[in-house]
């Protein structure tokens, strides 16, 4: 039977980290190219960490080229997981293990993120939620964020998992258009760096303060599409 997708993002969605990851990417810019900032003025939230890249590059006249990235990766992946060893630098947020247990058997559910999935695993460790997710589609997976739906799809296809309707759950803007472009519900929490407002405007199907206070919400919407 197929079941409903249910796609999380990590940043302002599963957890916090207090900026560890600009901290972490301005680091590995640094130490590499010798750009300091690197990322001031650079739209962080929403965007895959290889846009990023490119979009600070640009900042400094140059053109990024993919060749340069296993190097500032592993420079990045290095800063953020020394900034997450502080554990008051990690804030898990409320409600999640309820909602996932509230919807196995009614939907699979996986990751959507920006992140590169090495950087993720290391946000996710730290928030306690290593393994919790099985599987994900990554900055690896689509360059851009409108990229990813379809890329799930096809991830979920290859583990032969049978999927009916999708839908995204982040904390920005991005991520509603990242779920239009792929046919995708969305639902959006205001626990990211996004004014209710502005959340609101990119005209989600449904918008909650947190997982806490819209599980039940957003169970009837991921249950109610199980079966359509
Ligand atoms: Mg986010």
């Amino acid at each position: 039977m197929a079941l409903p997708l249910v796609l999380f993002d990590i940043d302002g969605t599963l957890l916090r980290t207090r900026g560890a990851g600009r901290v972490a990417l301005d680091e590995a810019f640094a130490e590499l190219h010798g750009w300091p900032d690197a990322t001031e003025g650079v739209h962080i939230a929403g965007a895959t960490d290889d846009v990023i890249c490119q979009d600070v590059a640009a900042r400094f006249g140059v053109k990024w080229a993919p060749v340069q990235t296993p190097a500032l990766q592993a420079r990045y992946l290095s800063a953020l997981a020394r900034l997450l060893t502080d554990p008051s630098r990690t804030e898990r947020l409320p409600g999640i293990f309820e909602l996932l247990d509230a919807l196995a058997g009614h939907a699979h559910v996986a990751l959507l993120t920006g992140n590169w999935s090495p950087g993720a695993a290391v946000k996710l460790a730290a928030a306690g939620l290593g393994g919790t997710f099985s599987w994900g589609v990554y900055s690896e997976d689509a360059l851009d964020r409108d990229g990813l739906v379809p890329a799930a799809r096809a991830r979920a296809a290859a583990l032969g998992l049978s999927v009916g309707e999708v839908v995204v759950i982040g904390d920005t803007a991005a991520d509603v258009r990242c779920a239009r472009a792929g046919g995708a519900r969305v639902v959006v929490v205001e626990t990211g760096f996004a004014t209710p407002e502005v959340l609101a405007a990119a005209g989600p199907d449904l918008q909650v303060p947190d997982f806490a206070a819209g599980h039940g919400w957003i169970l009837a919407l991921v249950r109610g599409l199980a079966g359509a």
